[in-house]
């Protein structure tokens, strides 16, 4: 899909404020087609900033921030070592649905890149590669919270939902002694009562503005040029591993990012301090 005609979904997301316009994919084999948010408040629309050039997450909330992992080497770091994307074109490349065993391979290319990525896991994938999770963040890479198995929170109740991140968050913290910082709904499904949960667990909600539409369209060569098209400073790109031609694409993906002056960093040296407590972001 263009980048023209999501903001038009977007926009009518935001016109039909309340109504939760969500499509009915089944679960993970046909992973969204919703783009960002779905905001269901007037509050919320007034804080829902569309994706722009230059343009600032959307906010509220208040509270702390993620730590970020260590940055791939380069000149313009901050006194910590970690990119300073007030400096860099920065970009951040995440991965969603898995981990599956190839995910493993995925790793594999990032470390030989030597750059970071964000993977939002779900619960059940987790709980079957937890190596994969601790491998993750041992090599720097962010992890956030993608749900227990990828259900349509619109269709749930508020206790349901906060099941769904709860349990993830507990197993993701038993994995790796740290309950994430990021929350990514399925199908980027984000209301005000998402939001209110986030806040509550002191989470920030992670959307994203470049969409290649991976889990409909298995072909490399697409997802590559989709991405490359579309990513901007300050992008949160949306792919995920789960697919094989997702995972063929990265290395080019990577190469092509790099070579349009890109740095790839994780999710949370991407946002940097404004990443708080409730707050959603589809791009920084
Ligand atoms: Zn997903």
């Amino acid at each position: 899909m263009s980048g023209g005609v999501r903001l038009v979904c977007v926009l009518a997301a935001v016109a039909v404020l309340g109504a939760i316009a969500a499509p009915v994919p089944s679960a993970l084999a046909q992973p969204p087609r919703t783009g960002p948010a779905t905001p269901s408040t007037a509050q919320d629309v007034a804080a829902l900033r569309l994706p722009s050039e230059g343009g600032a997450a959307v906010t509220d909330g208040k509270g702390g921030s993620d730590g970020a992992p260590g940055p791939k080497a380069g000149g313009k770091g901050t006194a910590t070592g970690h990119p300073d994307c007030s400096k860099l074109k920065c970009v951040a490349l995440t991965m969603d649905d898995g981990p599956v065993a190839n995910t493993s391979k995925v790793l594999d290319l990032l470390r030989k890149k030597k750059v970071h990525a964000t993977f939002f896991v779900l619960g059940q994938n987790a709980r079957l590669h937890p190596g994969l999770v601790r491998r993750m963040l041992a090599e720097g890479h962010a992890v956030g919270n993608h749900s227990w198995n990828h259900p349509q929170f619109w269709k749930m109740s508020r206790a349901a939902i906060a099941r769904q991140l709860d349990r993830t968050d507990a197993l993701l913290k038993r994995i790796t002694g740290k309950k994430p910082r990021l929350v990514r709904p399925p199908y980027g499904e984000v209301d005000a009562r998402v939001r209110r949960i986030a806040t509550a667990g002191g989470q920030s909600l992670v959307l994203w503005d470049v969409d290649p539409d991976d889990w409909r369209d298995h072909d490399a060569d697409l997802v590559v040029r989709r991405v490359l098209h579309h990513a901007r400073r300050g992008s949160i790109i949306l792919t995920h591993d789960v697919w094989p031609t997702t995972r063929h694409a990265y290395a080019r993906i990577i190469d092509g990012l790099e070579e349009r002056g890109f740095t790839l960093v994780t999710v949370p040296q991407l946002l940097g301090s404004k990443a708080k407590p409730g707050r959603v972001f589809l791009r920084q």
